[in-house]
């Protein structure tokens, strides 16, 4: 597979990558621990260890990810809380209302973009040479 970019065969898929540099950053995070923070910092044109590179890169490849509902179910838990201690119904119905409209929006969010960017992920590739991510089949 080559690059667009710079025409280098030293190419990834990015779920590979990601893949890789999760199981070195869990099997090596004791050693590793305090570079990881300072190697992010310094990008990978530096000479850090093979360790924090790939770690660098795992984040870089790492896949979209789905709405989890933190905001909306927060929203309708306060909206149940203050409406039941205050006994008012508009109380209850402001925050509630709010909570449900971002539920929705996150739930069609993960049914209808969500799959297409995982898709995408699942066919994107990264450079090693040039650090360029491009969509191939
Ligand atoms: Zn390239």
């Amino acid at each position: 597979m080559q690059c667009p970019k710079c025409h280098s065969d030293n190419t990834q898929r990015l779920s590979v990558i990601y893949q890789s540099g999760t199981q070195l950053i869990n099997t090596t995070s004791n050693t590793y621990g305090g570079g990881i923070g300072s190697g992010y910092g310094g990008g990978i044109a530096t000479t850090n260890t093979s360790g924090t590179a790939q770690s660098y890169l795992a984040i870089k490849a790492s896949p979209p990810d789905k709405k989890k509902f933190k905001i909306a179910s927060i929203l309708i838990v306060a909206g149940i809380l203050i409406g039941w201690a205050s006994g008012s119904l508009i109380l209850f119905l402001l925050p509630a209302g709010v909570g449900v409209f971002l539920g929705r929006k996150d739930y069609r969010y993960n049914k209808n973009v969500y799959p297409g960017l995982r898709e995408e992920w699942r066919n994107s590739w990264h450079c090693n040479k040039c650090g360029a991510i491009y969509i191939q089949q």
